[in-house]
């Protein structure tokens, strides 16, 4: 008994060892950590197999590779915290090893094991644990890969692909407002295309407006459906929610609108709050009538929406410590750092 009472003291006394970063002034940006993880697909071996740690850095591609001429590729995006304890846990990661499965179907791609990539995951926190951001100062952002590698000259599926984690940390997205643009010329995504998965062919195409609105001073676009122009489908990188009186809508994501983990998490909390979640079209003049609107995604978490501007007319939403926005984001953070129960079963002990 004694010797368990010294080991557990020594264990106390054993100072958690932490990068050298500046963790009060991360930003969401890349600071280049220790390890990655890398496992490959060959035809031979028919399925993904020994992946293993590497130290971080750059990787060579056949000039003729898939993801490099044809942008067979597809991302993710979760994040590691670390709780009060120095214990760390992962949100949801089932989801985006479900979500990456079905975006590798959707881009011809053989896809890693549920199993396989929460491990990948897992391996790359845990050796790169020393740049898990202290409790409450930011998160260990971690980006798996899936790739068309080998080469591949014809339009046509790679022969080989690889499944590469690497993580950076990361503090809050974005502290200024979020200040919005209606964009009616450019679509993200249109019915039958990828809009609905993590396509890396999704992002680029978006450059051209999103320069052009942040020129002006706003944060983001607002993209419209491209059947119509007359609903609201979602930001470059994050969902959108718009609440009136008891209800809480956001556009339904049937394949043009990637499905959040953070949208879906939001949903489940707002509606265990009491308030009327619905998913369904919304109606831009909807949209602009709301009276609190926020965005979700893994790097923002919830953030308020400032104001959406269309054709030139800016509308304003109410902000601040009294919105539904920052009740959503006290809870969901609350439960993704380990200082809320999480009764739902969403996070991950890793550590
Ligand atoms: C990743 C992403 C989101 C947010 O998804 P989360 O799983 O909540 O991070 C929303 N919209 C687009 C276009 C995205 O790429």
């Amino acid at each position: 008994m004694g010797s368990l009472s010294q080991q557990n003291e020594v264990e106390c006394k054993e100072k958690t060892e932490y990068a050298n970063v500046n963790w009060d002034e991360l930003e969401f940006a890349l600071t280049k950590t220790d390890y990655m993880y890398v496992m490959n697909f060959t035809q031979d071996d028919g399925k993904f197999s020994q992946g293993t740690i590497a130290r971080f850095g750059n990787i060579e591609l056949c000039p003729s590779s898939g993801i490099l001429n044809y942008g067979q590729g597809l991302f993710e995006g979760l994040k590691a915290y670390r709780k009060e304890d120095e214990g760390i846990l992962l949100f949801r990661p089932q989801e985006n090893a479900l979500r990456m499965k079905i975006g590798a179907d959707r881009m011809c791609m053989p896809s890693p094991t549920v199993e396989q990539f929460i491990d990948a995951v897992k391996k790359t926190v845990l050796a790169n644990k020393r740049w898990v951001p202290p409790h409450r100062k930011g998160s260990l952002y971690i980006r798996p890969l899936l790739m068309g590698t080998g080469q591949n000259l014809g339009v046509k599926p790679a022969s080989e692909y690889t499944f590469l984690v690497y993580a950076s940390p990361v503090g809050s997205y974005n502290k200024a407002e979020l200040n919005l643009m209606v964009e009616d010329k450019v679509h993200r995504a249109t019915p039958g295309g990828t809009g609905g998965v993590k396509a890396v062919t999704n992002y680029s195409p978006v450059y051209k407006p999103l320069t052009q609105a942040r020129a002006k001073g706003f944060s983001d676009v607002l993209f419209l459906d491209a059947l119509t122009g007359s609903n609201i489908e979602e930001g470059s990188a994050c969902n959108i929610f718009f609440l009136k009186g008891n209800v809480i809508s956001t556009p339904i994501a049937d394949g043009t609108i990637l499905p959040g983990i953070t949208r879906k998490s939001i949903m489940e909390l707002a509606s265990g709050f009491g308030y009327q979640v619905e998913e369904r079209v919304v109606p831009l003049e909807e949209a602009l009538d709301a009276e609190e609107v926020f965005c979700t995604g893994t790097a923002m978490v919830v953030k308020s929406v400032a104001s959406i501007t269309y054709q030139g007319k800016r509308i304003e939403y109410k902000l601040g410590a009294e919105t539904v926005a920052q009740k959503l984001h006290a809870t969901l953070t609350g439960i993704q750092t380990g200082g809320i129960e999480d009764k739902l079963g969403w996070t991950m002990a890793i550590a």
